[in-house]
């Protein structure tokens, strides 16, 4: 049940607010001044930031900027759109829900900085959970995993590395991606972790999607069960309510300088079906 239309989110039915962003990180902050600059709700701050370095680092590839949402401890949530808004393909990529797991974030952000994309309407939220980033802790400022906190299956669980936290969606981060992923509705999503070592065939993830990213990001299919069971995950969820189909793909533990910034991201543009100018 496909419930978002495609398009710019601006102006869309959760009350955009267009031109009003602040980017604390400078890491995230120099997209460039042409792009559309978005937050998706009246509560944000209305100060407006143009870092000096975006007019002299451009980044074609970008050509939408939306604050998604906002962290526990009140750091933004960025999307990057990337490539074409007409495509008839769309897809959303998705890193470091578990802050401790941070390689990935090279591949979305080779993607963001490098050339334009053609034949794919391609976001990238290079940081799912930036208050796990700065700690450098898989779970969010609350001591919440993120990926037990979506309301499928979602399951009271002890306080520790997987707890789910005190109700289904109860977190900020939680909330900001499903509503996200409702209003893109993409065909294809793609979760990276670490590192387990594989593209996840469990569930109902699509299998052949999973097989293109087996071949194209050269990993193994594997089935990963969670180790306790799997419940809140964001994969139940989206693959229940939504069209699209969400993957879950797990590189290693140490991968190469090399694989992030050239074979996986080329690798993972092929298996999605869109292609660098
Ligand atoms: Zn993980």
């Amino acid at each position: 049940m496909r419930t978002a239309t495609r398009g710019a989110l601006a102006g869309s039915a959760v009350g955009a607010v267009a031109l009003a962003l602040v980017v604390p990180s400078a890491a995230e902050a120099s997209a460039t001044r042409s792009v559309r600059q978005v937050v998706p709700d009246s509560t944000a701050p209305s100060r407006v930031v143009v870092p000096a370095r975006s007019l002299a680092e451009p980044r074609p590839a970008v050509v939408e900027r939306v604050v998604i949402g906002r962290s526990r401890r009140g750091r933004p949530i960025l999307a990057f759109r990337l490539g074409d808004p007409d495509a008839t393909r769309s897809a959303v990529v998705i890193a470091a829900m578990h802050g401790n797991e941070r390689k990935p974030q090279t591949i979305l952000r080779t993607l963001r900085d490098g050339r334009p994309i053609t034949g794919l309407d391609l976001w990238v939220v290079p940081s799912a959970n930036p208050d796990g980033v700065a700690r450098k802790a898989r779970r969010n400022a609350r001591g919440v995993d993120l990926n037990r906190n979506f309301p499928r299956r979602w399951k009271r669980s002890r306080r520790g590395v997987t707890w789910s936290g005190p109700s289904a969606a109860s977190e900020p981060e939680t909330r900001a991606m499903m509503r996200f992923l409702r209003r893109v509705a993409p065909d294809q999503v793609v979760s990276f972790h670490q590192p387990l070592y594989g593209i996840d065939t469990s569930g109902t993830g699509n299998r052949p999607l999973a097989r293109r990213l087996a071949k194209h990001l050269k990993l193994p299919r594997r089935s990963f069960s969670c180790g306790s069971g799997c419940y809140g995950t964001m994969s139940q969820w989206f693959n229940h309510r939504l069209d699209g189909q969400l993957v879950t793909v797990e590189l290693g533990r140490s991968p190469s300088r090399a694989y992030l910034t050239r074979t996986a991201p080329t690798g993972l543009l092929k298996a999605l079906g869109g292609t660098r100018s």
